[in-house]
């Protein structure tokens, strides 16, 4: 039991940040203010997201909300460079780095165009996995030696724009995943007498650690191996092309959680590199893929969602461990490229999701006294509740015995109704009763001062009392990895932090799939099913926002109730503003005819569908003519509308 009732001193804002871990995973972007507000902070300035949220709402933007901060984006892109930039002048790296930025984390034109914006400086380039990325990307490199770098299996098409960018100018560096690949490339480039240049994905023995861990090692989907390597180098000797040969490169997969297994996967790649050149293959680039994590929620623990390390630790690691082993075998030391994408997109972008209502377990009223001709369970009930009301100290044995009486009597009761014994009005108060008296034993049991361990039935109650939260948006679009493999996201409400939580909640969603709901959450607690939140008031909004959501879940999402894609917002600081933000760029969630148009149902045959329902009414009389066509009007103008949750103002 961690509950302490007992203390008396306010709570502040700064307990709020400690109760939602904000400091693990804010990264010092994220804080709550003094006036118990969710506040963001970037070089320029700090903004209050419940005004961003109300400024939006004014503008008529609906629910839910995707908030975009671009100078967040922009910050941890200047924030991976300079790590990289502090390790090689710390560890005197004779080379430099060079990030590229993998577009399928978000491929969002304008989430693209701030990272090449912030990276400019450094050199930032891209890397594509995908024929339609890297149509998006080859446009984007605006000087000649930003890197391209392209994964993933290239058909004809694919390697043909490659050589393409190539005999441009550009950059361009396949990656062969493939054996096969690398003849194709090489057949092509003779037929067109371009001077290819690639890289090639090396399936390491080391895997890496975590929920992606089959990226990496024997198991992995891509990568040549070494007994193909060696192919692929007796073939450019043949051909006299060993000059073609530029990057080495591997991916252990996303969120890495084990800074150890990234330093092995580097000393093996690193080996291979000192070996090649020996053998006077002038590799430039070592390109240490993706994978370098974002905490979102545990401490620097071996939990799920945790890593071990930080972002300089990350950059030092990779940095020393490749100049060790250059160093060793007296080669030089190469580029070193790196494919980081959720940790520069992760903690830009929030999910804005409004509260519809709160449901909790129905109980008597305080003053309830039963009638005198109630059924004698219900008079039985009333009497437990009674006794551990009115004692303020009870010991465990005390309270088991409560717990006891009331859940035996409430399993007569549903006994009694089923042999028709019991009427649906005294169930309904039998069920009530039942539930005050689980409250009230809970209640007493959190106020205990020692350290009990719970018989089972006990420490269920914090489960069957919890309330539920039914809030405006789809986990199937907006929180996939939620979803599909756990992924914990903190959620924070976006106001009244400066007041305790007294509301333990389950966050439910509006789709009809019983998987619909966010069933872990980041917080202080040892018991993690469970959202801390305030008890909502009428006609009072209530947001939560879900952070770190800028990472693979928006362009994941998915259809599931045709609710589709959110509201977004561009946020922009400015200190020379009154709130610290001007909005740059609204772009509206899906309408319903967007959604239905995706599974093949278009207005024109459904209007005419409807319409043919309605004369058929209008006509045998069951309706008159004006009501009918009203009716049709009304059908019609939801096409227009937004999918989620639309409030109608009275
Ligand atoms: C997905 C992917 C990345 C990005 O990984 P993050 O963990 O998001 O940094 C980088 N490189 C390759 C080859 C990938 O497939």
């Amino acid at each position: 039991m961690t509950h302490n009732t007992t203390t008396s001193t306010r709570w502040t804002p700064y307990d709020s940040e400690v109760q939602y871990l904000m400091s693990t995973w804010g990264d010092g972007y994220f804080t709550v203010g003094d006036n118990g507000h969710v506040a963001v902070t970037t070089r320029e300035a700090t903004m209050d997201i419940r005004r961003v949220v109300d400024t939006l709402v004014e503008r008529g933007v609906t629910f839910p909300i995707l908030i975009r901060f671009q100078d967040v984006l922009h910050g941890r892109v200047v924030q991976l460079n300079e790590a990289f930039r502090d390790a090689i002048t710390e560890l005197s790296y004779e080379n430099t780095y060079n990030g590229v930025y993998p577009i399928k984390v978000n491929q969002l034109h304008e989430v693209v165009e701030e990272v090449l914006d912030a990276g400019r400086p450094y050199g930032m380039g891209l890397e594509c996995g995908s024929k339609a990325e890297l149509i998006a990307a080859l446009p984007h490199l605006e000087r000649d030696d930003t890197l391209l770098i392209c994964n993933g299996y290239k058909d004809q098409t694919s390697v043909d724009l490659i050589l393409t960018g190539q005999l441009l100018g550009k950059n361009v560096i396949p990656v062969m995943e493939k054996y096969d690949e690398f003849l194709a490339l090489m057949a092509a480039s003779r037929q067109r007498h371009i001077d290819t240049q690639f890289g090639v994905r090396v399936r390491l023995t080391t895997a890496g650690a975590g929920k992606w861990a089959d990226s990496g090692g024997d198991l992995s989907k891509f990568g040549i191996s070494i007994p193909e390597l060696v192919r692929l180098m007796d073939q450019l000797k043949e051909w006299d092309r060993m000059d073609a040969f530029k990057l080495l490169h591997f991916h252990l997969g996303s969120q890495i959680s084990d800074i150890r297994s990234l330093k092995k996967a580097v000393k093996e790649i690193t080996q291979v590199y000192v070996q090649l050149r020996d053998r006077g293959c002038p590799v430039e680039y070592l390109d240490v893929g993706g994978g370098l994590g974002v905490n979102y929620g545990a401490s620097y623990a071996s939990d799920d969602d945790g890593i071990n390390y930080s972002l300089q630790e990350y950059a030092n690691a990779v940095v020393q461990t490749i100049k060790e082993v250059c160093d060793m075998h007296n080669a030089p030391h190469p580029v070193i490229i790196s494919e980081s994408g959720r940790a520069l997109t992760a903690h830009h972008s929030v999910l804005v999701v409004n509260t519809l209502g709160m449901y909790r377990k129905d109980e008597v009223e305080p003053d309830f006294a039963p009638q005198d001709d109630a059924h004698q369970v219900v008079l039985d009930l009333t009497e437990t509740l009674s006794w551990i009301t009115s004692e303020t100290e009870l010991d465990l044995a005390q309270l088991l015995e409560a717990f006891h009486d009331a859940a035996g009597k409430r399993q007569e009761a549903d006994t009694l109704f089923g042999f028709g014994y019991l009427s649906l009005e005294e169930k309904a108060l039998a069920e009530r009763l039942y539930w005050s008296v689980c409250r009230r034993v809970n209640r007493m049991l959190h106020a205990m001062d020692e350290e009990e361990v719970l018989p089972p039935e006990l420490e269920a109650l914090d489960t069957h009392l919890v309330d539920q939260c039914l809030c405006d948006f789809s986990v199937f679009q907006s929180a996939l990895d939620h979803w599909a493999i756990g992924q914990r996201f903190p959620i924070v409400p976006l106001q009244r932090l400066d007041e305790e939580p007294d509301r333990r909640a389950v966050l439910v969603d509006l789709t009809c799939d019983s998987d619909g709901k966010v069933s872990s959450y980041v917080s202080a607690n040892d018991d993690r099913r469970f959202m801390d939140m305030h008890a909502l008031r009428p006609n009072e909004p209530y947001y939560l926002g879900f952070f770190l959501m800028g990472a693979y879940q928006d362009i994941m999402g998915d259809t599931h109730n045709l609710f589709g894609r959110v509201s977004e917002a561009h946020v922009y600081a400015d200190d020379q503003e009154e709130d610290g933000f001007y909005v740059e760029k609204i772009i509206p969630g899906t309408t319903v005819q967007d959604m239905l148009a995706l599974v093949q149902y278009f207005p024109q045959d459904l209007h005419s569908r409807m319409n043919k329902i309605i004369r058929t009414k209008i006509d045998d009389g069951t309706i008159r003519p004006k009501r009918g066509f009203e009716l049709l009007e009304q059908y019609k103008a939801v096409f227009n509308q937004h999918t989620y949750y639309t409030r109608h103002d009275p």
